[in-house]
C-alpha cells in the first residue's frame, strides 16, 4: 500500500461517519496497529462507525480503491489476527457496544460486536442468565471479536464455545452488502448455516455487525474440587475418566507441575510434592449438588491421586480458582518471550499429548509449561525461552514444530480457541487436507472477491505446501 490512502477516499470515508470518527494521523493510529501477539503494523486510517448502514458504506468505499479493510475488536487475540499488517483501513467497532436486547422468555441477546464479553455477562445477570463463552479475556474483548475468533473458556467443556451459542448475526461482506443469517431461534433447518460459518473466520468473509446470542440460565449450586496428582499423566488419565461418566463437570482445567511451581512461587496455597492438579466444578440443582460433587470425585479417584476435596463455601471456591487465574500473569514475568500454543486433541488423547510434550521439551532443550481446558482436549502449551539467545530460539521453533505433528497425528488440531491469524497460517496445510483448503478459499473468493477483508490471515496462500515435518 501506498503510505497515504487517497484523499478522493479520506473525504468519501470522512462523510460515511459521524465527525470525528475517522482517525487519520499516524499518532491516532498507533493504538490500532497491534494485538495481544505482540506483532504491529500500522493502519493508515482507523473509522469508528456507530450504525450497521455506516460499515456498508466503508466497505464500499474501501472496495473500490481496492484497500485492505481489517476488523478490530479490542486487539486481545494471540495471533496477530488483528494486525493490519498490509495497511489500510482499521474498522474498529468499539463505538457499536450497546446491548440492544435482552430476552428471557426465548433465552436470547442481541448486541453490537463492541460490546464487551464481561459488560454482557454483567447485564445477564439479574436476569439469571449468562452467554457460555468465558475467555479469561472476558473483561477486555468484545462479543465480535470472540465471534470472530471462536472463543472458548474454562465453561466450553459443559456450555460450548461461540459457534455453539449463537442464533443469528448480521453482516457486511467484501463487496459491502448487508445480509441476516439465523434467526432468533434454537432449531433452524432453513438451508446453509452462514451464521456459524463466519464464527471463527477472523474477519476474513464478513465484518460482523449484530449477534443473536444464546442465552444459559445460571445453575443453582455450584461446588469446585481440586485433584493432586503424583504426576501428569495420573493426572491426564484422570481427564480422561472424568468425561466419560455422565455428570459433565462444568469447568475442568489441568495444571502441570511447572505450572503449580509458578503459582506457588506467587502465593497461591498450592502443596509441595503434587506434580499436577485437575481444577473442577460440579453444577446444578441445589439438591442435586452433592450427588454431582460425588460423582465428580469418585471419577477422579485412580492411580497417582494424592488428594481430591472439595470447596466447603464460596470462599473456598474462590481461593481454588485464584491459583489458576494466577498462571498467565506468573507465565508472562518469568518468560516474556514464551510461545503459547492451543492445540486441540480428542480427550482419550490428552495423556499421549502431556506425555509427548514432556519429552520434546527434553529433546529441545526447552522448558515447557502446560496447562488448559482439559474437558476439552484443549492443551495451552508454552515453549519458555529467551529470544535474544538465537539458538534458543531455534530450538523452540523446532519444538513447537515437533509439537504441532504430534498433536495431528493424535487426531488433533493447531487451535482449540485462539486461532490462527498470522502465527500459525503457515501450517494449516499440515493440519487441512488440499480439498478443504480449496473449498475455504473458494468460500473466501465467494464473500470477498476482491480480498480486502483482512488479507494475510487464517488461509495460507494459495501456492504454500504443507511444510516438512520436523523442520
Ligand atoms: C490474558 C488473555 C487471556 C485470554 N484468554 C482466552 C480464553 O480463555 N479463551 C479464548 O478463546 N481466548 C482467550 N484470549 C484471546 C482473545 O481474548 C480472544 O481471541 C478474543 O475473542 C479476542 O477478542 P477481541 O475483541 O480482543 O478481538 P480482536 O483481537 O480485536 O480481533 C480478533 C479477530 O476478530 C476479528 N474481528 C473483531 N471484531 C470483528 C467483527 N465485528 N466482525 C468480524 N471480525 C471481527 C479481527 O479482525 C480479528 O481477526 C485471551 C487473551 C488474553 C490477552
Amino acid at each position: 500500500m501506498p503510505a497515504e490512502l487517497p484523499r478522493t477516499l479520506l473525504d468519501a470515508l470522512a462523510h460515511a461517519l459521524p465527525s470525528g470518527a475517522l482517525l487519520t494521523t499516524p499518532a491516532d493510529c498507533l493504538p490500532y496497529g497491534y494485538d495481544n501477539s505482540k506483532r504491529d503494523h500500522p493502519p493508515q486510517a482507523v473509522a469508528l462507525p456507530t450504525a450497521h448502514p455506516e460499515v456498508e458504506a466503508l466497505v464500499q468505499l474501501c472496495r473500490r480503491y481496492r484497500v485492505p479493510v481489517t476488523a478490530r475488536g479490542r486487539g486481545s487475540n494471540t495471533t496477530g489476527a488483528s494486525v493490519p499488517i498490509d495497511g489500510g483501513l482499521v474498522l474498529s467497532f468499539e463505538r457499536m457496544n450497546r446491548i440492544l436486547a435482552i430476552n428471557a422468555t426465548d433465552r436470547y441477546a442481541v448486541v453490537e460486536p463492541g460490546v464487551l464479553n464481561g459488560d454482557l455477562q454483567t447485564a445477564l445477570a439479574p436476569h439469571g442468565f449468562f452467554w457460555a463463552p468465558d475467555p479469561t479475556s472476558a473483561p477486555y474483548s468484545s462479543i465480535g471479536g470472540n465471534l470472530a475468533c471462536n472463543a472458548g473458556g474454562l465453561r466450553t467443556v459443559k456450555y460450548g464455545a461461540c459457534r455453539d451459542n449463537l442464533l443469528a448475526l448480521r453482516a457486511v461482506d467484501g463487496r459491502g452488502r448487508g445480509f441476516r443469517a439465523g434467526a432468533a431461534v434454537t432449531k433452524n433447518a432453513t438451508g446453509f448455516d452462514l451464521a456459524r460459518l463466519l464464527v471463527g473466520s477472523e474477519g476474513t468473509l464478513a465484518l460482523i455487525t449484530e449477534a443473536t446470542l444464546r442465552l444459559t440460565p445460571r445453575a443453582a449450586a455450584r461446588r469446585g474440587l481440586r485433584a493432586l496428582y503424583a504426576d501428569v499423566e495420573s493426572a491426564a488419565a484422570a481427564v480422561a475418566r472424568l468425561m466419560a461418566q455422565a455428570v459433565l463437570p462444568a469447568a475442568l482445567e489441568f495444571m502441570d507441575g511447572a505450572a503449580l511451581a509458578l503459582v506457588r512461587a506467587r502465593g497461591a496455597a498450592v502443596p509441595d510434592g503434587a506434580g499436577a492438579m485437575l481444577l473442577f466444578d460440579a453444577e446444578g440443582a441445589a439438591d442435586g449438588i452433592d450427588a454431582h460433587v460425588a460423582a465428580l470425585a469418585e471419577a477422579a479417584r485412580g492411580p497417582g491421586l494424592l488428594e481430591v476435596a472439595a470447596a466447603r463455601d464460596q470462599a473456598e471456591l474462590d481461593s481454588l480458582w485464584a491459583a489458576r487465574r494466577a498462571l498467565s500473569p506468573a507465565l508472562r514475568s518469568v518468560a516474556p518471550d514464551k510461545i503459547n500454543e492451543d492445540v486441540v486433541v480428542p480427550v482419550s488423547r490428552l495423556p499421549e499429548l502431556v506425555a509427548a510434550v514432556a519429552e520434546l521439551g527434553a529433546a529441545h532443550r526447552i522448558t515447557t509449561v502446560c496447562f488448559g481446558h482439559a474437558g476439552n482436549g484443549n492443551l495451552h502449551v508454552n515453549l519458555m525461552f529467551d529470544r535474544s539467545d538465537p539458538a534458543q530460539a531455534v530450538a523452540a521453533e523446532r519444538c513447537l514444530d515437533a509439537v504441532f505433528d504430534q498433536v495431528l497425528a493424535l487426531g488433533g488440531l493447531l487451535s482449540g480457541e485462539h486461532g490462527i491469524g498470522i502465527a500459525k497460517r503457515e501450517h494449516m496445510a499440515r493440519a487441512l487436507d488440499p480439498v478443504t483448503l480449496d473449498l475455504m478459499r473458494r468460500i473466501k473468493a465467494e464473500f470477498d472477491p476482491d480480498g480486502i477483508l483482512n488479507p494475510g490471515k487464517l488461509l495460507p496462500a494459495a501456492d504454500t505446501a504443507a511444510p516438512p515435518s520436523g523442520r
